[in-house]
């Protein structure tokens, strides 16, 4: 095993879960994003800490990923946003929730709860109000209505949509024009339907910047994990993982002497280098190679040389005091996600994603004296 090392800091979660409750309005329910791994961190632990915690509920994007956390004994209703007609089955053995995006999985998913003897089965439609990624668009909600008349088998527990560039205020018009159409169909269901289904469309950024659209629920994931998209939000949240390694090997390069897979770095003067253990199949893109990305060694920054290797990374520590054995971070505590992944014109939500099942993951979860 590698020294290399995801830390989980399950007080992180509860700080940054207990921040963005604090932003909401009164009544208001909170859904906890855990797809892709908790944002490449690891979902049991995370869910069972939010449940602990509180949380109304969760979402993810796959029918497996749901698996897992029922399998782990989560008990928290789980929306799965993105379900595939191949997975209803296991959907609903699973008691996972699915979001209907399209007449063909709304017809699908009917045809089988029916075929099921269901009665009320609970399902999420989604409106696309402008991503254009998923859901209904342009439809008329009476076409939807007629097909949820029609059977007993499922009920709409929500209606949801998804908001373009909530984090982005040049956008505002947009994001408005967005809630407002949300708003029209979420109107006109619930009128056909009788009853009052629960409405959601903000995430993270958008608790914080469009308040008034905070409906029933909210569905956070980024803000969870410690980002919020924004300097200041940065400053308020902590970020929960901390990817960590060790200094495996210095080298003495001599002037001229070359660093890495096809020589892509050579030494104009004499240089100390630092191998780690980690590389492109952890998740360190080769993008971060040939100087853009870098690590932090004892409060300071080792640039990282040379091509990414696919087991390893050779860093710069000429001016570091640093020795075999000491520690590394990559991100997370003390080294920063946002910082980072912007110098290779990335974002924190992908760098964080990134990190390879291989990586063990820590789960750190007792109080420590800053937090
Ligand atoms: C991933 C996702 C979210 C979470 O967004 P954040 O910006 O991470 O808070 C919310 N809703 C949907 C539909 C998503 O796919």
């Amino acid at each position: 095993m590698s020294h290399t090392v995801l830390e989980i800091d399950l007080n992180a979660l509860a700080h940054n879960y207990n921040y963005l409750r604090s932003k909401l309005r009164p009544g208001v329910k909170m859904l906890a994003v855990v797809k892709a791994y908790a944002y490449g961190s690891e979902s049991v632990a995370v869910a069972k800490k939010l449940e602990e915690l509180g949380v109304d509920y969760f979402a993810v994007a796959y029918a497996s990923e749901g698996i897992r956390l029922r399998e782990a004994g989560i008990e928290t209703p789980i929306l799965v946003l993105h379900p595939q007609i191949e997975s209803f089955a296991s959907i609903i053995e699973h008691c996972l929730e699915p979001s209907m995006y399209s007449f063909r999985v709304l017809k699908a998913f009917i045809e089988l709860a029916e075929a099921q003897n269901l009665k009320g089965y609970p399902v999420h439609i989604k409106f696309n109000t402008g991503l254009n990624r998923l859901g209904f668009k342009d439809v008329n909600e009476a076409e939807i209505l007629q097909y949820l008349k029609e059977t007993e088998a499922i009920k709409v527990k929500s209606l949801f949509s998804h908001l373009v560039a909530s984090e982005d205020l040049n956008e505002k018009r947009f994001t408005l024009q967005q809630i407002e159409d949300f708003k029209s169909h979420a109107t006109h269901m619930t009128q056909g339907l009788g009853y009052k289904p629960w409405l959601h469309q903000s995430n993270t950024s958008a608790i914080i910047n469009y308040p008034d659209a905070q409906f029933d629920m909210v569905r956070s994931g980024i803000g969870l994990y410690g980002y919020g998209n924004t300097p200041e939000e940065d400053l308020q949240l902590k970020p929960v993982a901390t990817l960590k390694t060790i200094i495996s090997q210095i080298h003495e390069i001599a002037v001229g002497e070359t660093v890495g897979y096809n020589r892509a770095h050579t030494a104009a003067r004499k240089e100390r280098t630092a191998t780690l253990p980690l590389g492109h199949a952890d998740g360190i893109s080769r993008a971060y190679g040939k100087g853009r990305g870098y690590v932090m060694i004892n409060g300071k920054k080792a640039p990282i040389i040379g091509n990414v290797c696919m087991d390893m990374i050779m860093v710069n520590v000429t001016k570091i005091d640093c020795e075999e054995g000491d520690e590394v971070l990559i991100f997370g505590k003390g080294a920063s996600a946002v910082a980072l992944s912007a110098r290779i014109k990335s974002i924190p939500y992908e760098l964080i994603t990134a990190v390879s099942q291989r990586v063990a993951r820590k789960i750190v979860d007792q109080p420590t004296k800053e937090s």
